[in-house]
């Protein structure tokens, strides 16, 4: 059975920091922040309609969870926690940053029917981290991530392409870093650049140039791949679709369906080492649940082909692994 969330977002309060690219109000599409009555209301509503709530985490997203007043924290925990377990729901799901855990916060955590735990380690090189006013290091996210799972608690680390000052050797140290903590998911959000954030500010006086779209999509399908092949589950890839973003972005890297461009590119790539120079026609098999991320966006990969007269078609193998692709002529 899939994996749901039910999301309440608790936006920017008690948060240490202003990081340089966040506007939580447009992220979250939120301004208020939830009361204990109003997890009530949202989880009441969705145990009568959700069917399978077994499957079915709370989860706390916006701000930074752990960094809110405590009193506050646990209303909203203790508020949730009812809902928890006795074919309810499976557990609770927080994202906090990564210099904002503690043993005694963990210790709330694991008391209220917390689960799963997301950090924003956002990059691993201390010099992106300062540059974007993070107010954590990478050394953060390596004794926290450690701690998270001592407790036994499901671990995310959340990831950001394209920061200002980070390069392409930077994403790539980030990348190797997550893969050796071995997070149990994965978030990559290529940067969306927001109206009234410092990276706005940066980006409109020209000190802060983005990497191009094809580079973020290249190094997000090269991770979402990577990450996936060694067990690490990408549960996200690009942020989640939002008229308030679409509004507010002045510039980055969005597009309502990323994760799909990253998975057509892995299939690109795949089949373009599969081809020679002298053979024209060619067939592909894949596992029959990816013939539509092989084929492309609008049958982009096949037209991509086409263009250099090599005409491509798909097939379906229940043998073939994701993202494998096999030539079949
Ligand atoms: S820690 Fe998270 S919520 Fe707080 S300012 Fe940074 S990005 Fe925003």
């Amino acid at each position: 059975m899939k994996h749901a969330n039910i999301s309440i977002f608790v936006p920017h309060i008690g948060c240490p920091h202003m990081c340089s690219f966040c506007n939580q109000h447009t992220i979250s599409g939120t301004q208020k922040a939830p009361a204990k009555d109003d997890v009530q209301r949202i989880c009441t509503k969705a145990l009568s309609e959700i069917k399978s709530p077994e499957c079915t985490e709370i989860a706390f997203f916006g701000g930074s969870f752990t960094a809110i007043p405590q009193n506050y924290m646990i209303e909203l925990l203790e508020s949730a926690y009812e809902f928890i377990g006795n074919g309810k729901f499976k557990g609770i799901r927080i994202s906090t940053r990564p210099d904002c855990i503690t043993p005694e916060i963990l210790d709330i955590l694991r008391k209220y029917g917390v689960t799963s735990i997301e950090l924003g380690a956002q990059s691993m090189s201390d010099t992106v981290l300062e540059s974007n006013e993070r107010g954590h290091t990478a050394e953060d996210v390596y004794k926290s991530s450690d701690l998270i799972k001592s407790y036994g608690f499901e671990l995310g680390l959340q990831m950001m392409i394209g920061l200002y000052k980070s390069t392409i050797d930077s994403e790539y140290q980030t990348f190797s870093a997550i893969k050796n903590i071995h997070p149990d998911t994965v978030r990559i959000y290529p940067v969306v650049i927001l109206k009234n954030t410092k990276l706005g500010e940066l980006y409109l006086s020209g000190e802060y140039k983005p990497f191009d779209f094809e580079t973020v999509l290249d190094i997000s399908s090269e991770f979402l791949e990577k990450f996936e092949n060694i067990g690490i589950k990408v549960i996200k890839c690009g942020l989640h679709a939002s008229e308030f973003v679409e509004n507010d972005m002045i510039g980055g890297f969005y597009h309502p369906a990323f994760r799909e461009l990253c998975e057509n590119k892995i299939y690109r790539r795949k089949i373009e080492c599969k081809i020679n120079s002298n053979e024209k026609n060619y067939i592909f098999a894949v596992n029959p649940s990816c013939i539509s991320k092989a084929t492309g966006q609008n049958k982009s990969n096949i037209n991509y082909f086409k263009k250099q007269g090599i005409c491509i078609k798909i097939t379906g193998d229940e043998n073939i692994a994701k993202y494998e692709v096999e030539l079949r002529r």
